[in-house]
């Protein structure tokens, strides 16, 4: 679930996300969210179905007031089913909490059960190089107020190869996240994104950007560091405690479906029904008369075609859609079966335990060697590659070169 409001915007980030936004506009725009499960709970997709997760991300859902925030939650429990072990997350920048921690124990009301924030860096230069509205200190007194109102599963988000940022830095900052005793890690790598702050200073030659071969450090020994400590790296840039992988996102690399609500939101499903700008799903046909790949394809007696789709991206144009009472969908596609293998195998590619043979054979009719043999055979032969078992998974040369890897997929 898309929330896209932020205090201020970071040099960084291309995300759909809007600074400067007020209380009448997020009023709205919760207002919007709700209607938009409204019509996902009145259509035949989920019926029956247990929600398993719940994420609230953004954009900054933070910014958000308590009570807002809690009535996106209680709205979605209002509407669907959630597992009662379903792991609901709201993602949180440290400059928005309040230390008193109300909105936070209004989160847990709500059954928010794992909070993510935005941590980034240690040192408060490399924060305000990067434009974020927190300091370290905020970061400390935000995590400390989670755990008052009662949150034991929580992540923070961390990022290396910053302007400016030596691998003595993302020690320390490894170090003191580890001080704050979080169940899971996030680290990403900075990616210049075309169209930020920091792309025209990179254009322009003035960003300071680590060498690679210190960024590369940084991965190595942030990963050593993570693992010596008990955390498991289990995929690219995600490292948990036993028990604590984030639950949500193993949907997206195992290529499950799910359903994303908000503005630009990101939706991967079977549809049954007609969609505004996506029609009417054809008829379904049984796997075993799709072999090697028909744009039409469903599982055998489950009806509908799976899409990828994804809402109206500015704030204004999707709460008018569902001012007039429909979804507020932009555009999509059908994924064929060629499509779904090709996307099970390089997002399960970006997790450390890989594809494994025999769930691809349940799903697909088909072992991944019969379909991309000789593509396996070349990043076998490279290095990059390796059979651990019945798992096909990156090596430690393809976790740094994994673009080679899931290039061959897509
Ligand atoms: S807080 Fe997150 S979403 Fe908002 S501008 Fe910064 S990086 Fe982007």
């Amino acid at each position: 679930m898309h929330i896209p409001f932020c205090q201020h915007k970071c040099a960084y980030c291309d995300f759909n996300s809007y600074a400067g936004l007020g209380r009448d506009e997020q009023e709205r725009y919760v207002a919007a969210l709700l209607a938009e499960m409204d019509l996902w709970a009145a259509r035949p997709e989920l019926r029956g179905e247990q929600v398993a997760t719940v994420f609230v991300g953004g954009g900054t859902p933070t910014l958000l007031e308590g009570r807002l925030l809690a009535r996106v939650l209680t709205g979605v429990r209002a509407r669907f089913p959630l597992a009662p072990d379903a792991e609901v997350t709201v993602e949180a920048n440290p400059g928005t909490v309040d230390v008193a921690g109300e909105k936070l124990h209004l989160l847990r009301e709500a059954g928010a059960n794992r909070i993510s924030f935005g941590a980034q860096a240690r040192q408060d230069h490399l924060l305000r190089r990067l434009g974020r509205i927190h300091t370290a200190a905020e970061v400390e007194e935000a995590v400390a107020a989670a755990r008052r109102a009662g949150f034991t599963n929580i992540s923070l988000d961390l990022m290396y190869g910053l302007p400016g940022q030596t691998p003595e830095d993302f020690r320390r900052t490894l170090e003191w996240a580890l001080s704050l005793g979080p169940t899971h890690i996030s680290a990403y790598s900075l990616i210049v994104e075309e169209g930020t702050p920091f792309y025209h200073e990179w254009r322009a030659g003035r960003l300071d950007l680590p060498p690679e071969d210190a960024e590369e450090a940084m991965f190595r020994e942030g990963k050593a560091l993570l693992e010596a400590n008990g955390f498991e790296h289990y995929e690219v840039s995600n490292y948990a405690r036993p028990g604590f992988k984030c639950r949500h996102n193993l949907i997206y690399w195992r290529n499950e479906h799910y359903l994303g609500l908000g503005c630009g939101a990101h939706s991967f499903l079977r549809l049954a029904a007609p969609l505004p700008n996506l029609g009417a799903p054809r008829p379904g046909l049984s796997a075993s008369r799709v072999q090697g790949g028909s744009p039409v394809e469903t599982a055998p007696g489950k009806p509908g075609q799976q899409y990828r789709f994804w809402n109206l991206k500015q704030p204004g144009t999707y709460q008018a859609a569902l001012a007039q009472g429909v979804l507020p969908v932009e555009a999509g596609e059908p994924i064929d079966r060629r499509e779904e293998m090709a996307e099970t195998m390089f997002m399960g590619l970006r997790l450390l335990e890989g594809v494994s043979r025999r769930r691809f054979a349940g799903r697909f009719g088909q072992e991944p060697e019969e379909v991309y043999g000789p593509a396996i055979g070349r990043l076998v032969a490279q290095g990059l590659l390796e059979w651990n078992g019945e798992w096909l998974r990156l090596t430690e040369r393809g976790l740094r070169l994994g673009n080679v890897v899931w290039a061959e997929f897509v």
